[in-house]
């Protein structure tokens, strides 16, 4: 603090010629500092608090905080410094073109014998943003797993209260507890995988590959579940097409993409694969002919649990993690994950695939 009040008091040909330049040091401070006079008005602003305050080019000295900042609890904060010598640490959001939250700390600062008080301003908008998304991500998985856990503790239940001797539906009973199960195992296998790649811990190692083989290996791994609805696989991807990637995680990516092609299609419905060559880069498309996706939900479907019908995804086995699986992957690859669709026709997601690297 005294290093600040000689910095702002003293004039610069009275400063030791080796003392740190105190202004620059502040102006490189990624924190906003303010320091308030005792009529609330500004008298000195570090850089960073007047990128993130000030309108236009307009100099922050000389302003009342109210104006610059609307939040009252800050007002008080600082009325707390300058009349009660209070140190306050508040949180404040700002909501212009963008949100930005800060934690504030708002103390007490004698400068030249008057009161003046410090605000030191942390911008932790981002962290803040991702314990939102921890916060909601916890609270679906809990979700996901309580639904299936609760049907097979009722079904346990009803076994254990006599449908066990009941040699109708005690098999019945037993499989919808067989499928909760599984749907759990499921849901905690994609987690873990999901957790792994975004902690880094997966690493890939591409190769040259044939495509059109891998195509029809994912094709023979999902006959049967296209088979029973009566949907067409079209591998369409010319025989001799190499792309670069590593052939488990880009099957893992195919499989998922044709595994939701067949589940989002219509019956007698189709899925073809197709590449296209674009010199630096291959693109591998997955069409379908299912009902398609509307735009509101065409960006968010790459988020984790997000899903258009939870109930129908849940039907048809789904976690609603899948996307968000395989856009990591398309990324750690160097590429990128996209779709396109036109409601009623189908949907066609794309893997873009650099060639080199
Ligand atoms: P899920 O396990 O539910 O399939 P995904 O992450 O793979 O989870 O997909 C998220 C959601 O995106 C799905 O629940 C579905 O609503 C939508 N979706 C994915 N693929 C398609 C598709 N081919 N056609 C229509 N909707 C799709």
């Amino acid at each position: 603090m005294s290093l600040l009040g000689t910095l702002f008091t003293k004039p610069e040909t009275q400063r030791e010629p080796e003392s740190p330049r105190v202004t620059e040091i502040l102006d490189s401070l990624r924190e906003g500092v303010l320091i308030v006079s005792d009529d609330l008005r500004i008298f000195a602003a570090n850089g960073s608090a007047r990128v993130a305050f000030a309108r236009t080019n307009e100099s922050l000295a000389g302003k009342r905080i109210t104006e610059v900042i609307r939040d009252f609890a800050l007002h008080e904060a600082f009325d707390r410094a300058l009349l009660k010598k209070a140190t306050t640490v508040v949180r404040v959001e700002i909501i212009d073109q963008d949100r930005r939250v800060y934690d504030v700390r708002v103390s007490p600062f004698e400068m030249e014998d008057e009161g003046r008080a410090i605000g030191v301003f942390y911008d932790i908008t981002k962290v803040e943003h991702l314990e939102r998304v921890r916060q909601a991500f916890l609270s679906n998985i809990s979700h996901e797993l309580r639904t299936p856990l609760t049907s097979i503790l009722a079904f346990v239940e009803t076994l254990e209260d006599g449908a066990i001797d009941d040699e109708a539906n005690k098999r019945r009973f037993l499989s919808v507890i067989r499928k909760n199960a599984e749907r759990m195992r499921h849901l905690i296998d994609d987690i873990s995988e999901l957790s792994s790649i975004e902690s880094g811990n997966v690493k890939i190692d591409p190769k040259e590959i044939d495509l059109h083989t891998l195509v029809r290996e994912v094709f023979v791994n999902l006959s049967a579940k296209a088979g029973e609805r009566g949907i067409a696989l079209e591998n369409e991807v010319e025989l001799e097409t190499r792309v670069r990637a590593d052939v488990l995680r880009l099957e893992q990516m195919l499989t998922n993409l044709v595994d939701n092609a067949i589940k989002f299609n219509q019956n007698e419905g189709a899925v073809t694969v197709r590449c296209q060559d674009l010199g630096s880069r291959h693109v591998i498309e997955v069409s379908d002919t299912g009902e398609g996706i509307m735009r509101d939900h065409l960006q968010r479907i790459f988020e984790r649990f997000y899903r258009i019908d939870r109930a129908r995804s849940r039907e048809v086995g789904g976690t609603g993690l899948g996307l968000a699986i395989v856009k990591h992957l398309a990324r750690l690859h160097g590429g990128e994950v996209n779709v396109a669709s036109s409601l009623g026709e189908g949907s066609t997601f794309s893997i873009e695939l650099p060639d080199a690297g």
